[in-house]
């Protein structure tokens, strides 16, 4: 996720995150990238005007050690509002950085779980890889998918008030097939191929950001950052347990665009940071929760005796 993701190009992404409002573009151009003196191991040094959070202690993204993450029953599901309304005039954008889809239009919002309110979707975006063992920006306990989709959600403000400038990150993994992949990316795939040769192109038709969704929405929380400069620490994440499909054939077509260098398009994703001094919250019964709730009563049974 980024903040040049908010790409001058398309006014719907000019954006502000900060101050909610639309910012000037051409010269707050930040000139970062994947690999070289400009790469991931640099970002911290970045002159952002103040504004680089790359170095500090809760940034994004992170391995999700399952057996380590903290099983929060009090937590609500997740609430996807208008998720399945199909929006209309998508622009699918490359941003220099990734393939991103806008539209004025996006009418949903996410609330529930860990977060303080209602978060709407601004934005939607890709990290992929060079092949298929790699790609996804998070791994789970270990493990790299060969793609992850970012749905972009910032706090809505409330009546009175100006906006909070936190998001909420859904990240949603995407896993290889050799069958049938899901249907909404098709919709996306389809015109990728048009992307070599232009910076955005319009999805044929609606697309539905539920299309976009595993049917069932278990999830891993924690509190990081944007996972590009300048890796502002404001992003509750939401990274989905279930993967969708995909094909070699699909990742083909993302590997064919290019970076803003001209250079073919893969690889971008940032490398795993340092859990520090946060948790991970899940919303379902994990392994170690559950063998944990499975002791207990056998526990409860030999402290009865012990005491006696
Ligand atoms: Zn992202």
């Amino acid at each position: 996720m980024s903040l040049r993701d908010f790409h001058p190009r398309d006014s719907h992404d000019r954006y502000s995150m900060y101050t909610g409002t639309y910012v000037a573009s051409a010269e707050d151009h930040i000139s970062w990238s994947y690999e070289g003196p400009t790469g991931p191991k640099y970002w911290a040094d970045l002159k952002l005007g103040g504004q680089n959070q790359c170095g500090l202690q809760k940034q994004s993204p992170i391995d999700i050690d399952v057996l380590k993450t903290r099983y929060d029953g009090s937590m609500s599901q997740l609430y996807f509002k208008s998720y399945d309304k199909a929006t209309p005039n998508i622009t699918i954008v490359n941003t220099g950085h990734s393939i991103q889809l806008n539209s004025p239009n996006w009418r949903q919002s996410v609330s529930g779980g860990p977060l303080p309110g209602s978060f709407n979707l601004l934005q939607m975006h890709f990290h992929w890889g060079k092949d298929s063992y790699r790609g996804a920006e998070h791994t789970v306990n270990g493990r790299r998918y060969p793609l992850e989709l970012h749905m972009v959600h910032s706090q809505a403000a409330e009546p009175g008030h100006s906006a909070s400038g936190r998001l909420a990150v859904i990240g949603i993994f995407f896993d290889l097939t050799e069958g049938e992949s899901n249907a909404g990316l098709q919709k996306i795939t389809q015109v990728i191929r048009d992307m070599r040769t232009h910076d955005s192109v319009d999805l044929r038709g609606a697309l539905s950001p539920g299309e976009l969704l595993p049917g069932t929405k278990h999830f891993f929380t924690y509190q990081g950052s944007l996972t590009t400069p300048p890796c502002s620490e404001v992003v509750t994440w939401l990274v989905l347990r279930d993967p969708l499909k995909i094909n070699e054939r699909e990742l083909a077509l993302f590997r064919t665009t290019l970076f803003e260098n001209n250079r073919t398009m893969v690889d971008n994703f940032r490398p795993i940071q340092m859990l520090n001094n946060r948790e991970v919250i899940s919303s379902f019964v994990t392994a170690s929760s559950s063998s944990l709730l499975a002791s207990l009563p056998l526990m409860i049974i030999s402290a009865i005796l012990c005491s006696r």
